[in-house]
């Protein structure tokens, strides 16, 4: 069986233990009281994550097609202590 249509770009994007079966939610654990609780279920022979929390069901991968595309994502980077200053005319 051929299975090469997609090459595995990032195996585990979330950095997540790739041995464990259970693991903190990228989307919601950090906005929950136990933030600690295991609530994604990890399936990485489908390489999918399903939380048992929030309901998120995520892809722990990412895929490089055959096809190259020079795409990269760039997280849109905000300024955190930027001020703005408004003048008002008197
Ligand atoms: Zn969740």
């Amino acid at each position: 069986m051929q299975d090469n249509e997609y090459k595995i770009k990032d195996y585990n994007i979330y950095k997540l233990d790739t041995r464990a079966k259970k693991s903190t939610c990228p989307v919601c654990s950090e906005g929950r009281k136990k933030k600690s609780q295991k609530c994604l279920m990890l399936d990485w022979e489908r390489g999918l994550g399903t939380c048992q929390h929030c309901g998120e069901v995520l892809q722990l991968h990412t895929y490089e097609k055959e096809t190259q595309s020079n795409y990269t994502y760039t997280k849109p980077y905000v300024k955190k202590n930027a001020k703005i200053f408004t003048y008002k005319n008197r």
